[in-house]
């Protein structure tokens, strides 16, 4: 009998920790408060306290400046705040959300693991991915995996390599919408396209219900100044719509209390009027399925989507399902929605081998995997016996600075394409500027927007830092001269560019900079982290 592994969905407005009962099914483990899932909002209260939840969620607008929401959005980007006096850096701040996760998950079970999968989006760039990871490092943990949601969710409702078919992951979650296309042939998983809005979810239906809401009371109770400027009454609403807007996914009709100043009302809203004033949200996220599916199929001609994987809290609305079915042909399937993603994730940790042990956990940031003859460079993982292989597509394009003579201008040439197909190998000559020139220098850039753009600025520098990124003590050469350039990027998204100047044979190898935090502010993270308690 394997350890027990916890499945964690790190969402951007809330997570969910599973993990394989005694039948060898998935299991959501409640929270303390009894609940399926736990809002991913963090209240710093002291030094040495905090609080995750929907009790932080509760406060967020009383306490702005101690609570932190939709930290995920800032994965992979170096934000330091203090609180207390000490630095939390967005690692840090997911480590507070995972801590909590896996110290009720272990009250609540009994067992003693410390082994975790954390999903991430299937757009996750190498960055993010890598601060996932870290996040489960400062909390003490032992990542065991890192895992695409859409894939997890596949697993979730039981989709095995046995079969040959593609499935549209569909995922209306809080704060983001993603969209991906999955193809499942023997033995591997494979991310065929994915694309998305990153700022479009359930709060954005939240906030047209609100204006709903707001715009019926103030009509019916006559209040002339605007109630929303009050922040307990504005956090009030907002929780209040949020529940309602659950209402309305079961019910035809939903009822709110408001009271500003003295003036209460009861306020009424239907499901028709709660449609009409979000369809336009609806039909973004119908027009994006339409670019997801045109970029798959330029990808894979003839590719037919076989079913639609429902999946994220805001998919149980009722408009969602009917506005897919109104636009495209496909047959729908329900997964557990908000619950799918940890579920897969408990699903994939029963199926990780144990690694060759390297002791116990050190803070090493390298996977142990990687010291270990592998074949192929997936993730494989055993599944009902199986040997079962994920592959992703590069989720951002990746390429290289040059210099147009002509413009007199920096820009990035592009290697790799978002969407290309992991691993990536390619290679591209490039030629020197002037005569005699003696170094060449290379620096590696991943695109920060999200579209491509060769403008220097649209793009994020990930040569590593502290390395000299030239190739230098170059023979004489003329103008013009050939650099041969090989950019590699692994399955697991780890970029390397390999420059040689062909005559002399001088090279240089550049590994990207993933990491955003320092060796030291890892070590003093998990100092921070492991001294502060949960709050009860
Ligand atoms: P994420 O992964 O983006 O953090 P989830 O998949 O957990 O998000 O979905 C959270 C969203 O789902 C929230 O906006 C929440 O209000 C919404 N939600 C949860 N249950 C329902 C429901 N029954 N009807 C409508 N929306 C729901
Ligand atoms: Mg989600």
């Amino acid at each position: 009998m394997s350890e027990d592994v916890f499945g964690i969905d790190l969402g951007t407005t809330y997570s969910a920790i599973a993990h394989m009962d005694e039948y060898g099914r998935p299991q959501i483990i409640q929270n303390r408060d009894g609940q399926n899932t736990t809002p991913s909002v963090v209240y710093f209260e002291s030094a040495s306290n905090f609080v995750v939840g929907q009790e932080a969620k509760n406060g967020a607008r009383v306490y702005p400046d101690e609570t932190v929401s939709l930290i995920k959005r800032e994965m992979g980007e170096k934000n330091e705040r203090i609180f207390f006096d000490q630095p939390f850096y967005p690692e840090t701040i997911s480590s507070l959300i995972l801590k909590q996760l896996v110290t009720e998950a272990q009250e609540a079970t009994g067992s003693t693991s410390s082994k975790v999968v954390i999903t991430v989006p299937a757009y996750f760039g190498l960055g993010e991915k890598e601060s996932t990871r870290q996040a489960g490092q400062i909390a003490g943990l032992d990542v065991v995996g890192i895992l695409a949601e859409p894939v997890a969710a596949a697993l979730s409702v039981g989709i095995t390599s046995a079969q040959d078919k593609c499935y549209f992951v569909y995922d209306l979650g809080g704060g983001t919408f993603d969209c991906t296309v999955l193809r499942v042939t023997q033995n591997a998983f494979e991310v065929v396209a994915t694309d998305g809005n990153r700022k479009l979810g359930g709060a954005d239906w939240d906030e047209a219900l609100f204006d709903l809401v707001l715009s019926k009371f103030v009509q019916e109770s006559g209040i002339d100044d605007d109630p929303a400027a009050d922040p307990e009454f504005y956090q009030g609403l907002m929780n209040d719509v949020e529940t309602a807007k659950k209402t309305l996914s079961k019910k035809e009709k939903a009822r709110l209390r408001c009271s500003y100043e003295g003036v209460q009302a009861v306020i009424f809203v239907t499901k028709e009027e709660f449609e009409a004033a979000t369809r336009h949200l609806l039909n973004e996220t119908l027009d994006i399925v339409q670019r997801t599916l045109d970029a798959a199929t330029s990808k894979v001609p003839g590719l037919n989507i076989d079913e639609v994987l429902l999946v994220g809290g805001s998919s149980r609305m009722p408009q969602v399902a009917e506005g897919l079915s109104s636009r495209f042909p496909w047959p729908l399937r329900n997964t557990e929605f908000d619950l799918a993603v940890a579920q897969g994730a408990a699903i994939y940790g029963s199926g990780v081998q144990p690694a060759v042990s390297d002791g116990d956990g050190g803070e090493g940031s390298a996977a142990p995997a990687d010291d270990l003859p592998m074949l192929g460079s997936g993730q494989e993982i055993v599944l009902d016996g199986r040997q079962v292989t994920f592959t992703n597509v590069l989720s951002k394009s990746v390429g290289v600075r040059f210099f147009n003579k002509k413009t007199k201008e920096h820009y990035i040439g592009f290697l790799a394409h978002a969407q290309d197909k992991l691993p990536v190998h390619t290679t591209m000559t490039a030629f020197t500027i002037e005569d005699h020139q003696t170094s060449v220098e290379l620096q590696l850039y991943e695109q920060s927007g999200e579209a491509e753009s060769q403008e220097v600025e649209h793009n994020k520098r990930i040569t590593p830092e502290g390395v000299d990124p030239r190739i230098t003590g170059l023979p004489d050469l003329p103008e013009g001269s050939p650099i041969e350039l090989t950019l590699s990027i692994t399955n697991e998204g780890l970029a390397s560019l390999h420059a040689v100047e062909p005559t002399s044979g001088h090279e240089l190898t550049l590994e990207a900079s993933l990491s955003t935090m320092q060796p030291e502010e890892l070590e003093q993270a998990r100092g921070i982290v492991s001294r502060m308690d949960i709050s009860i």
